[in-house]
């Protein structure tokens, strides 16, 4: 079942009923931490792929020290910010637009390509929150399922452009399924289908993996754009930090939808993540305690009959067919929020990996 973010929040507050929503600072915690004991009684949030261990306290700390400036504008702090991501993604500075979380990059390609009426093509299940948006505007949504390894049909995609097809989307690695696609065969995909539409690349997960980026595509192809963000990886998805990386060209098109260009970061945001950029080791720490806590949460839904597919990231999905209890009310008995059923064929959900304290709680609460 697909369902819009509206539905999605609905869905979350029902799972939450009962117990008050928790301000987010306990998800600040790095695993030697403890909690403050006023958080002990808020809900295990494993809902949204967040990094439970952000931000790292570089970040916090920039964050922090940036709050007493925010009276004043500071584009100098964002240029800054564009050439560390520049740099990262080995293209120009002139290659990068910023945005709210790559939220708003989406709503901005999506906003580009409807521009000329026409349809756009997507996977299916996938990250769908933006298909409204290009839907409203006027554009036909042409899904393509998902192979039955829930992996993109890359194939299928090619041979559903048609001369109408304004926008292609491909989220690598694909939420919510965790799956990727092999780099060699997604670039041939991407020439591909840029030779006849735009494309674009969500690489919010791309840090789970240890696939290069698309982002040196753009250099020499217009019809490229790579959505990227700070939420996942560096922890900072109420900071609200995401950037496209495109052909300058294209940059400067985007940029026209954008009333004003690179400006919707705050100060404060800006700083963390100038300082998360370079905070290597926090990445690496993150990217270890993932790999050994999806591993380790695995292994143990595979115990409980729950079928997982290999997962490249920091949420992992599976299926309830097996599973005799009331998933979602076990876990609502535990305080635990987890995300609503992607699809009800198969009974297949996802569920964010947490710390390893908190998946503990997630399989006792499944057993
Ligand atoms: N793309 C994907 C695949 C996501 O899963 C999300 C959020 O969960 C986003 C984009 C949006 O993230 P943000 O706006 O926080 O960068």
């Amino acid at each position: 079942m697909q369902t819009n973010r509206r539905n999605w929040l609905k869905q979350i507050s029902i799972a939450a009923a009962g117990v008050t929503i928790a301000p987010l600072k306990n998800f600040a915690l790095l695993p030697n931490k403890q909690l403050p004991q006023r958080f002990d009684k808020m809900p295990i949030r494993l809902s949204s792929n967040e990094n439970p261990y952000g931000p790292s306290a570089l970040a916090l700390h920039a964050i922090k020290e940036n709050g007493d400036v925010t009276n004043r504008y500071n584009w100098q702090l964002t240029s800054e910010l564009i050439d560390a991501i520049a740099q990262k993604n080995k293209v120009g500075a002139d290659n990068i637009l910023m945005g709210a979380g790559s939220t708003e990059i989406l709503d901005l390609v999506v906003r580009h390509s409807a521009l000329k009426k026409g349809n756009f093509i997507v996977a299916d299940p996938t990250y769908n929150y933006w298909c409204n948006t290009a839907e409203t505007l006027g554009l036909k949504k042409i899904l393509v399922p998902l192979n039955t390894n829930k992996q993109h049909n890359l194939f299928a995609m090619l041979n559903a452009i048609n001369t109408n097809t304004r926008l292609i989307y491909l989220c690598n690695p694909n939420n919510p399924t965790g799956t990727i696609c092999d780099r060699n065969e997604l670039v041939n995909f991407v020439e591909k289908a840029a030779a006849k539409t735009l494309v674009l690349i969500d690489e919010a997960y791309i840090d789970f993996t240890n696939q290069e980026s698309l982002s040196g595509l753009v250099l020499k192809n217009k019809n490229i754009i790579i959505a990227k963000t700070f939420s996942k990886v560096y922890g900072l998805a109420g900071a609200r930090v995401g950037y496209a990386v495109a052909h300058t060209q294209t940059i400067e098109k985007l940029s026209t939808l954008q009333s004003w260009v690179n400006g919707s970061v705050s100060v404060p945001s800006v700083a963390g993540a100038l300082a998360a950029i370079k905070d290597d080791d926090f990445v690496k720490e993150v990217y270890k305690l993932n790999v050994q806590v999806k591993k380790y949460t695995i292994e143990q839904l595979e115990l409980l009959q729950i079928k997982c597919v290999s997962s490249y990231s920091n949420f992992i999905y599976f299926s309830l067919v097996n599973y005799n209890k009331d998933f979602f009310e076990q876990l609502k008995k535990a305080n635990i929020i987890g995300t609503k059923i992607y699809e009800e064929k198969g009974k297949w959900s996802r569920i964010t990996v947490g710390t390893m304290q908190e998946m503990q709680a997630f399989i006792e609460a499944l057993k």
